[in-house]
Formats: C-alpha cells, sequence, structure tokens
C-alpha cells in the first residue's frame, strides 16, 4: 500500500501533493543535477556510495541533468583515488573539498563544508548512506538548510512532475509511504547500506572535479580528535556485505541452540544474524539483527532457520540471491518468499547440514 505525506517543511507550506502543489518558490529555481555524498572514513570509502552512485544515475537519467559525487576529505593519495573511482561508478563530476580538517569525521566542519557546497552549486536532489556518519551529518545538514530529509528509503523514483519521491517503510513496516519535498531544495534522502544493487564500475571512465575550499579554523571547531582507538574487542558484524548469511530465528527455542547457526556460518566462511526477537531477548547482540531495523543483507545465500518471515525481517532480505528456509511449518511465511525450503526441525538440520558441509570442503 502506498500514501503520499509531506514532510514537516513542505506540509508547513501547504505543499502536500493532493491537488495543492505549488510553484517552486523563485530562490529553489536555480536548484538542479543530482548529488552523491561519497563517504570517505579513515581512507575508505563507504561502499553504499557507489550503490547510491549507481541509483542516482538513474535518477539524474531521468530528469536529463548530470550526476555529482560530493567528497569531503582530508588531502591524499586515497582522495584522489576515490575522486576516480567515483566516476567509474557514474558520476559526471565530483566537487572535491579537500582540507586536512576533514581528514576524520566531525560533524561541525562536515555540516559547514555540506551546507557551503550545496548553497553554491545548489543541487536539487543529495543522497548519503544511512551509516552512522550519513545520519549524523544528513540531520544536521537539513535542518540547517530548512530542508525535507526523508530518511531510510528503501526506493526512490521521480514523479510525472519531476520532484523525487522517496519511498519508505512506515508504521512499524506494514506500510509503505511515498514523501515529496515539494517546496524546499535539496530534496535530500538516506540510504541503509545494501538496499540499493552495486553497479558495475566501468573502468576508464573520467569526469570534472570542481575543487572548493572549506572556510573554518581549527580553533572554531569544538570537537578535537585527539587520538584514534580501533575497538579490538568488539565483534564486528559484516554482515550488510557477506557473500553468505546463516541466521537463526524464535525457533531456535534457547540460547545455546544459537550454536548450530555459528558452527554453519563457521564452515561456510559465512557470516551469522537473527531476527530481532532473539536481539530482544538477549540471546544476540543488536548488531547481528536482521531487517527493518536491522542491517540490510545482499548475500549470494540467504539460510534461515526457525524464522517465520514476518514483513520487517522479509524487508531486509528479499534482495539475497538464494534464501534457504528451515521451518517446522509448512504454511511458514517465509516459505512465500524462499527460493528453497526444508520443512522440519532445524535443530536437527542446521548440524546435519554442518557435517555434510564440512566433509564436502574439507
Ligand atoms: P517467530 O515469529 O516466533 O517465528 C518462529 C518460527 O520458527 C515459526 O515460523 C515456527 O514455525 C518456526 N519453528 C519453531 N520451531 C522450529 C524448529 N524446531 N525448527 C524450525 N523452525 C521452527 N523482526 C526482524 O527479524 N527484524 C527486524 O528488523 C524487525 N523489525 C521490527 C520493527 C518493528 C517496528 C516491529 C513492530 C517488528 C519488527 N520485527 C523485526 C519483528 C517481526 O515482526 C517478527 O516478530 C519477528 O521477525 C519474528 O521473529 P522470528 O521469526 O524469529 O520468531
Amino acid at each position: 500500500m502506498t500514501e503520499k505525506a509531506a514532510p514537516a517543511p513542505a506540509a508547513a507550506a501547504g505543499g502536500s501533493r493532493a491537488g495543492m502543489k505549488k510553484e517552486l518558490p523563485e530562490r529553489f529555481r536555480d536548484y538542479k543535477h543530482v548529488w552523491v555524498l561519497i563517504e570517505m572514513e579513515r581512507g575508505q570509502v563507504h561502499p553504499v556510495s557507489w550503490e547510491l552512485l549507481g541509483e542516482g544515475r538513474k535518477l539524474a537519467d531521468k530528469l536529463g541533468v548530470e550526476l555529482a559525487g560530493a567528497l569531503l576529505a582530508g588531502p591524499g593519495e586515497a582522495t584522489q583515488k576515490a575522486v576516480d573511482e567515483a566516476f567509474s561508478y557514474g558520476a559526471d563530476l565530483v566537487y572535491l573539498m579537500e582540507d586536512p580538517l576533514l581528514a576524520d569525521y566531525r560533524n561541525q566542519p562536515y555540516a559547514a563544508a555540506m551546507t557551503d557546497l550545496v548553497n553554491t552549486y545548489k543541487p536539487e536532489i543529495l543522497l548519503m548512506g544511512a551509516t552512522n556518519l550519513g545520519r549524523d551529518l544528513a540531520g544536521t545538514v537539513a535542518t540547517t538548510l530548512a530542508t525535507g530529509l526523508t530518511a531510510d528509503c528503501t526506493e526512490l523514483a521521480i514523479d510525472h512532475e519531476g520532484s523525487l519521491a522517496a519511498t519508505r517503510p512506515t508504521f512499524g513496516g506494514t506500510l509503505l509511504c511515498t514523501i515529496h519535498t515539494l517546496n524546499f531544495r535539496p530534496q535530500m534522502a538516506t540510504i541503509r547500506p545494501r538496499v540499493m544493487a552495486m553497479p558495475e564500475a566501468q573502468e576508464g571512465r573520467s569526469g570534472r572535479v570542481i575543487r572548493h575550499a572549506l572556510v573554518m579554523e581549527e580553533s572554531s571547531i569544538i570537537t578535537k580528535i585527539l587520538d584514534f582507538i580501533a575497538d579490538a574487542n568488539m565483534e564486528k558484524a559484516q554482515l550488510a556485505y557477506a557473500d553468505i548469511v546463516v541466521a537463526g530465528g524464535m525457533g531456535l527455542g534457547r540460547p545455546e541452540n544459537f550454536k548450530l547457526v555459528t558452527d554453519l556460518a563457521a564452515v561456510l566462511g559465512a557470516e551469522y544474524g537473527c531476527s530481532r526477537p532473539v536481539v530482544q531477548k538477549g540471546w544476540m547482540p543488536a548488531e547481528r539483527q536482521i531487517g527493518q531495523t536491522g542491517k540490510t543483507i545482499r548475500p549470494r545465500l540467504y539460510i534461515a532457520a526457525g524464522i517465520s518471515g514476518a514483513i520487517q525481517h522479509r524487508v531486509g532480505v528479499e534482495g539475497s540471491d538464494i534464501i534457504l528456509a528451515i521451518n517446522t511449518d509448512p504454511n511458514a511465511t517465509i516459505f512465500e518468499f524462499a527460493h528453497m525450503g526444508i520443512v522440519g526441525d532445524a535443530l536437527q538440520i542446521l548440524p546435519a547440514l554442518t557435517e555434510a558441509f564440512r566433509r564436502r570442503l574439507a
């Protein structure tokens, strides 16, 4: 089901879609082109940036405008490499703010840099990853610019009037809501990693670089980075980008049984995860949760054991190439979207699979 709503600023201006469309205010008429934040931290570009360039390319082509990457980073080879990669993933140009103050993410200089870029070059659409960095930055930029921001979108399109139609789940995932920012620019949206497909890189593709200087002194930034200490003890789940994921749900019955999930994952070289109630019970850490309020995954193989397939779980896994469901209930919802199913007891099937793969892969 789809419903249409407008974010707060547009609604306040009477900008809802239902027959109340107003002309875009004069000051926003120059806003053109689609931008994607190229998110770089400690020399690494977050892959969601390339996923969003792939999606941004489609929007820009539909509007007949250019696709730009916005890269805020410290000077160095990694920054140049990121610019080249942005072209290979579809950007026509890159707005580059390269400054030592932008070497590590801090909200204040990044927000100042991004709002300055937007106010100077005026994009009509600005997309960011719904990562920790993207979520923090997008909120500040949207409130500073007083424009609409639709968070955690699952679908983006251009409607018949050339406006961004940003779709996201609402009411606990039971409805989809399409939000338009009618009277403000840019139209902003965040999208979680792996929601959009990774585009093919086109080697040798190039474009323009527009350098823009950061006007800011270190002395005016409240937050200081004294040191960077990697959290060596924290178990980092790389679920979103794993090729194979094995997950368990409440059907496993008790926390000890999740060893059957981690055993199979270990044999397959896979990541492991779980459904939300498993996290709520304290059987697995929150970073292992898959679904609407957890991670979105797109593995080549997803094995779901003792998971019913509720809509909030489904939205996080339906991009998987192959879904294998193991469930005692032949009428479980998960069999409606799984590619393969085993009707049976996961407590017996998981160890049997582990043993079979162990022998085969030995
Ligand atoms: P259950 O629904 O209890 O299903 C257990 C399944 O195991 C059943 O199908 C049963 O037949 C089967 N089973 C029982 N015994 C066995 C056995 N021995 N072997 C094999 N199968 C067996 N859920 C998520 O997963 N991720 C989210 O991100 C998420 N976000 C949510 C956000 C909101 C706002 C809300 C309201 C809910 C959210 N949920 C989320 C919860 C979701 O609605 C479901 O409640 C949840 O996914 C169910 O988890 P489950 O399938 O593990 O448990």
